[in-house]
């Protein structure tokens, strides 16, 4: 096995539907109308419809649309959001931004979400949100967390850039999508996620029009009508070329997500064997979409496990090395080691396998027999 295997293979996805793309393309680019274009409109509403959600509202990353979604609830410097220690980065960032305070919380070790028996402890006279991440592409446990929101008035923004597609389910079995169930949810269409454009894009979900309203002007400089600025906005809007592709590629998501969820199930049962390898754990209020299919290594040999997977041709990530209250920029308020024990013996712990929509059988099948080799040799 010599040609390269890749954590995700974008070529041989845009391959697939590359006619109906480069149609859809072209036509974006002849009319001209590069911002807000038809498109935007299109796909804006087939969005919507997808989720089974009010309204939604595109905007250029999904940096940006937790940002905007801070800003629509009017967050105010000082006040106090509760957001994972174990996170991508850009879920603090904008809390930092906009001069909010993060407070950290630890996660739970199986399903690596934010540990919802910790709320009650950090919620404050100065609370205003909580960010459930549904870190990987499988959701938090929405109904513990909002019980809790709900009795303090706090707003909960769902981080959804890795889980678009994912599906709660209630303790009473009905479903709603993932981003859809507290106040707002907000996306990203980076490419390698699980709808992904090709640059940058994001989007707001919500069930609020009235919030949905602001998320618009907002991100288009606080105006409703032109040159009239009722508000401090920003500039995010996402491309009608990108919304143009993400048209075509939003009917492939139910697709996509089963061939991640194929490849996931395909790791589980060959990877099951191996004590010192904990695949990744589904919770029973969630579907997984496998963003990522991250496991964790015992005894402190995961580095060594990627490295012995490295020689071999194997792409492995981790996401994510450090916690963020122990990243540099982060030190500043206050937290040191020790603080989130489970985040920081997760960031230890983790290795991602590549994992996408075009996993061809052999090339699993070569990864799942160098992985446990790797622990048959006890490397
Ligand atoms: C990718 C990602 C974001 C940010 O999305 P961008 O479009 O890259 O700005 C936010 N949160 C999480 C958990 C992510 O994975």
């Amino acid at each position: 096995m010599n040609n390269t295997i890749q954590m995700v293979d974008l070529k041989s996805q845009y391959l697939k539907i590359k006619s109906e793309v480069d149609e859809a393309l072209l036509k974006a680019v002849e009319d001209t109308a590069y911002i807000n274009g038809p498109q935007v409109k299109s796909f804006t509403e087939n969005l919507k419809k997808y989720n089974q959600v009010s309204a939604a509202v595109t905007c250029a990353n999904g940096t940006d649309a937790l940002q905007i979604a801070m800003m629509a609830l009017d967050f105010k410097p000082g006040d106090e959001v509760i957001v994972p220690a174990f996170t991508y980065i850009a879920t603090v960032e904008v809390i930092a931004l906009l001069g909010l305070i993060p407070k950290f919380i630890d996660v739970k070790a199986d399903t690596f979400e934010l540990d919802h028996t910790l709320l009650e402890g950090l919620i404050s006279e100065r609370t205003v949100g909580i960010v459930p991440v549904h870190l990987f592409g499988q959701c938090s446990n929405m109904e513990a967390i909002l019980k809790i929101a709900n009795k303090h008035h706090i707003a909960v923004i769902e981080d959804t850039a890795q889980a678009m597609g994912a599906k709660y389910i209630f303790e009473d079995h009905t479903e709603a999508f993932a981003g859809t169930i507290g106040d707002v949810g907000t996306t990203s269409f980076f490419p390698s996620k699980n709808l992904g454009c090709f640059g940058d894009g994001g989007a707001l979900l919500t069930q609020n029009l009235e919030l949905s309203e602001k998320i618009n002007i907002i991100a288009n400089h606080g105006q409703r009508k032109k040159y009239h600025h009722e508000t401090i906005g920003v500039n995010s809007r996402l491309d009608t070329v990108q919304a143009a592709i993400l048209d075509v590629k939003l009917k492939y998501l139910d697709d996509y997500s089963m061939a991640r969820q194929l490849v996931a199930g395909r790791y589980d049962e060959s990877l099951a064997g191996i004590e010192e390898l904990i695949t990744p754990v589904k919770a029973v209020y969630s579907t997984h979409v496998y963003n990522q299919y991250t496991c964790r290594v015992a005894d402190g040999r995961r580095d060594k496990l990627k490295a012995y997977l490295q020689e071999r041709g194997i792409p492995t990530m981790v996401y994510y090395p450090i916690p963020v209250h122990l990243q540099q920029a982060y030190l500043t308020y206050g937290y040191k080691e020790g603080d989130f024990p489970v985040a920081e013996q997760l960031c230890k712990d983790v290795i991602s396998l590549p994992i996408h929509t075009e996993m061809k059988d052999d090339v699993q099948e070569f990864i799942i027999q160098q992985v446990i080799s790797f622990f048959n040799n006890g490397k």
